[in-house]
């Protein structure tokens, strides 16, 4: 293999663990950082990712409220839900796990979150904020990547950087967060062209796009740092990012695997942004 392992695992580890440090300083100020987090329903990927987020607030010390409401809950009794967690002031953050059932109306959720406990960073407010390059919060998946550009020590200013993928919660922030750090950025989508010749232009190139091993060896530049954001599950049950692992590993200069990459790290930030979301409250 020539590429860098990008151990997501252990930076993860190592993120949580300073922030252990900070949240026991918190708690003998004063109390633990609080996060909220509001399932709807019995999605058994949800279910995994809301423990997996109650498992990281355990590591660092910050209290988690659950809230598991059954899937026939109406608009109304969330939009209540999500009134009481914006005035409680034991929560610091809400995070409200997508996708909901589709009779709920994600947006309007999401606007109704107070932005200064948005610790997704989902809420128009954030997203104005992400795009004028100050933000209070970095939604969490792109702001996990840029963590594991910055573990190559490779600067990002001047760089040729392809994302592909424009979803509001990982392509267009990522794709901001790039530019802030002076990359020159391109977004691609399903209607781009030629995605080869555009992906073979990239330095750093992001998939996320949700296609199992989209980018092959041949549409990776080499040397090139490729971050693998896709989680797609096989027929076999075992998981295969958007990136022919295999086949890029041999012609990137790093890349993340999957799992073990960026999914660890988005945990990791949201537990940052939660801590961040209590000192801006203080
Ligand atoms: P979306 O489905 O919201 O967006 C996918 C994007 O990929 C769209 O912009 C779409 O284009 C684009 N696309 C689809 N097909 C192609 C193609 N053939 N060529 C180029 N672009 C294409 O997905 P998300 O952004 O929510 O998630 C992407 C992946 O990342 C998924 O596998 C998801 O599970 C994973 N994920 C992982 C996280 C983690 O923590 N590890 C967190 C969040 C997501 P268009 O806009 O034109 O439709």
């Amino acid at each position: 293999m020539a590429a860098k392992l990008l151990d997501g695992k252990s930076l993860a580890a190592e993120i949580r663990e300073g922030l252990r440090l900070e949240v026991e300083e918190l708690k003998q100020a004063g109390r633990a950082p609080g996060l909220a987090v509001v399932i709807v329903g019995d999605d058994p990927a949800s279910r995994r990712y809301v423990n997996n987020k109650k498992k990281a607030c355990e590591h660092v010390g910050i209290t988690s409220y659950e809230y598991a409401l059954p899937g026939e809950t109406t608009q109304e009794e969330l939009l209540a839900l999500v009134d009481k967690l914006n005035k409680d002031t034991a929560i610091d953050g809400i995070l409200v796990q997508l996708p909901l059932p589709s009779h709920l109306d994600e947006k309007t959720v999401i606007y109704n979150i107070d932005p200064k406990k948005d610790v997704d960073a989902f809420h128009p407010f954030n997203v104005g904020k992400i795009m004028i390059g100050e933000p209070d919060f970095a939604p969490c998946t792109p702001a996990g990547v840029m963590e594991l550009i910055k573990l190559t020590g490779i600067e990002v200013s001047g760089k040729e950087c392809v994302v592909v993928g424009r979803s509001n919660i990982v392509g267009k922030p990522q794709s901001m967060l790039l530019l802030a750090e002076n990359g020159t950025v391109t977004v691609c989508h399903s209607k781009t062209k030629d995605l080869a010749e555009v992906t073979r232009r990239a330095d750093i190139l992001v998939a996320a796009v949700g296609k199992a091993k989209l980018i092959k060896g041949d549409m990776v530049k080499k040397g090139a740092v490729v971050i693998d954001v896709g989680m797609n599950r096989l027929e076999d049950g075992t998981w295969s990012g958007d990136v022919d692992f295999e086949e890029v590993k041999e012609v990137a200069s790093a890349i993340t695997p999957v799992p073990g990459g960026v999914g660890p790290m988005t945990i990791a930030m949201l537990m940052k942004n939660t801590v961040t979301a209590y000192r801006i409250k203080q």
